[in-house]
């Protein structure tokens, strides 16, 4: 069971492709004065770095392997001590490098359920501070806020809201760049996501620069929107089709997405995976 556990949180992430590491480089974006996006590729989680008087606070970590690189970007920003590291999820691609930056004494927060569920599968880089249903923060001027939404990519998820620049990390919550992964073994689910994407439109504003986990690096409404419309589009779909009794080799092979796939074949989710986590999700509460 613990193997088993160990394995999904490392996979998750890298499904249908292997990252070699040695050819993924860091792009820095600028975002505000203070707030800029770090991406290492498409199978990297975004990291989002708040640079000024009280230090470096950064939004997810990366891969393990990625951290010389991610440290270097960092450092040609400022030579600052790096504060806090926040999670948005437990999947290693936003927390693999957790251990390499709590050595250089950063203090790891995430949601309470993220913490248990790397503790269980003895994973390193544990946080070390976590919250149960929101944390606010004081750092650089900004205030930080930091919600949970109910179940929906993982059962640990946050999304970290800063206020004054009206910048948010939204990890892997629905945006229309790819097929998301949805963690169906960790908690996730399919109307968690919905439900989640619903949350962002709520607290941010139009203006809202909105960092998702993977590709961007930074979209608006219009990608949560129409996600939120294809997620429900396909989910009607595949809940009439397990409702009629189709199998999950049926429903896969109507191909019931096609009319969404232009403009979601980027990531590591093929539109096959993405009908199987949603069947995976729905059928079990049907
Ligand atoms: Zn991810
Ligand atoms: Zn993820």
């Amino acid at each position: 069971m613990r193997r088993l556990l160990v394995g999904l949180v490392l996979a998750c992430a890298v499904w249908g492709q292997q990252v070699d590491f040695t050819k993924q480089e860091i792009e820095t974006v600028k975002i505000t004065d203070s707030l800029y996006v770090l991406m290492g590729g498409p199978a990297q989680g975004n990291v989002l770095a708040s640079v000024g008087p009280d230090g470096i606070f950064l939004v997810d970590s990366m891969y393990a392997q990625m951290h010389d690189k991610l440290l270097a970007a960092i450092r040609k920003l400022s030579a600052a001590p790096i504060r806090y590291i926040v999670n948005t999820h437990l999947h290693g691609d936003h927390t693999a490098g957790n251990e390499a930056f709590a050595k250089l004494g950063a203090v790891v927060i995430s949601h309470d359920n993220m913490r248990q569920r790397m503790l269980d599968a003895k994973v390193d880089g544990l946080p070390k501070q976590t919250y149960g249903s929101t944390l606010t923060l004081q750092f650089n001027g900004d205030e930080i806020y930091i919600y949970h939404p109910a179940p929906a990519h993982t059962d640990g998820d946050s999304i970290i809201f800063f206020k004054k620049a009206n910048v948010m990390h939204v990890g892997d919550v629905p945006a229309s760049l790819r097929y998301p992964n949805i963690g169906v073994a960790e908690g996730g689910t399919v109307d968690g996501m919905i439900a989640a994407g619903n949350q962002v439109m709520q607290i941010a504003n139009a203006q809202t620069k909105i960092i998702p986990g993977h590709l961007g690096p930074v979209i608006g409404f219009d990608e949560i929107r129409q996600q939120l419309t294809m997620f429900a589009a396909i989910r009607e779909r595949v809940m009439t089709s397990i409702r009629e009794g189709k199998t999950l080799e049926q429903v896969v092979a109507a191909k019931i997405t096609k009319d969404f796939d232009p403009g979601r074949l980027g990531g590591a989710i093929t539109p096959d995976r993405f009908v199987t986590l949603v069947y995976t999700d729905l059928s079990r509460k049907k």
